[in-house]
C-alpha cells in the first residue's frame, strides 16, 4: 500500500496524473475539488455552501475538507494506496491528514510536488475542459477531441464542462491561496522527508514515468 499526496498549483497536472495513476494501477484517487463540485452540482447543503467560495477561487474551511477525507479514508477500501489531489492544502489539512492515517494504521508515503512556471498554468487553465459523461480531460488549444463535439474516450456528444472557477480573476486568487496557503507544506513535508519534485512541464508519460520512479 502506498499512500501518495500530489502537490501544486492549480493547473499543474496533479488530475491528469491521479486520473492516469488511478486508471493504470489502481490506486484511489481522492480530490477534495471533485467532491466538492460533485456537491454543488448534486445541490446538497454543503454544496449550495461552497459554491460562492468556489466560484471566487477561495480556500473552503479546513472542518469541511478534513471531514470528506476521513469519510473516505473510514469508508473507501483498497489495496493499492489513496493519491491525494489538492489536498492538503493548509498546514492543518496536513496535521489531520497525518492524524487520521495513523488512526487507521497506515502512513503517507510519498509528497510529489509538481512545479510549473505561472505563465504555463494560466495557458493551462484558460481553455481546459473535461467530458461529464467520463471525466476526459481536455485543452481548446493542446488537446482537443479528434473530432469536434465528440470525446474521445466515450463518445458522447457534446457534453462538456468548463469550470466555473478557470478564468483570470479567479484563477490570481486560487494562485495567491497556493502561494500563502499551500506552499509551506513544500517546508512541512520536506523536513518529514517525504517531498520529491518534478518538474510539471513534460509530456503526461514523461511526468508519469517520473512519478512511477519515485513511488515504486
Ligand atoms: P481544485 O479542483 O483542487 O482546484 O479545487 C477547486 C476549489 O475547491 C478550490 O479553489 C477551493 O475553493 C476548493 N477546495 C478544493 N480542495 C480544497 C482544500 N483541500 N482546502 C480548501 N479548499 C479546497
Amino acid at each position: 500500500m502506498k499512500n501518495l499526496i500530489l502537490l501544486g498549483p492549480p493547473g499543474a497536472g496533479k488530475g491528469t496524473q491521479a486520473r492516469t495513476l488511478c486508471e493504470k494501477y489502481g490506486f484511489v484517487q481522492l480530490s477534495t475539488g471533485d467532491m466538492l463540485r460533485e456537491a454543488k452540482k448534486d445541490e446538497t447543503d454543503l454544496g449550495r455552501k461552497v459554491a460562492g467560495i468556489m466560484a471566487k477561487g477561495e480556500l473552503v474551511t479546513d472542518e469541511i475538507v478534513i471531514g470528506l477525507i476521513e469519510k473516505k479514508l473510514t469508508n473507501d477500501e483498497n489495496e493499492i494506496g489513496f493519491i491525494f489531489d489538492g489536498f492538503p492544502r493548509t498546514l492543518a489539512q496536513a496535521d489531520a491528514l497525518g492524524n487520521l492515517l495513523d488512526s487507521i494504521g497506515q502512513s503517507l508515503d510519498h509528497v510529489v510536488e509538481l512545479y510549473v512556471d505561472d505563465e504555463k498554468l494560466v495557458q493551462r487553465i484558460i481553455g481546459r475542459f473535461t467530458c461529464s459523461s467520463c471525466g476526459e480531460l481536455y485543452h481548446k488549444i493542446t488537446k482537443p477531441p479528434e473530432n469536434a463535439g465528440i470525446c474521445d474516450v466515450c463518445g458522447s456528444k457534446d457534453k462538456f464542462n468548463f469550470r466555473q472557477d478557470d478564468n483570470e480573476d479567479s484563477l490570481k486568487i486560487r494562485l495567491l491561496a497556493y502561494y500563502r496557503d499551500t506552499s509551506p507544506l513544500i517546508g512541512y513535508y520536506h523536513v518529514l522527508n517525504k517531498l520529491r519534485k518534478i518538474n510539471g512541464l513534460g509530456s503526461v508519460d514523461e511526468i508519469q514515468n517520473n512519478i512511477r520512479n519515485i513511488i515504486k
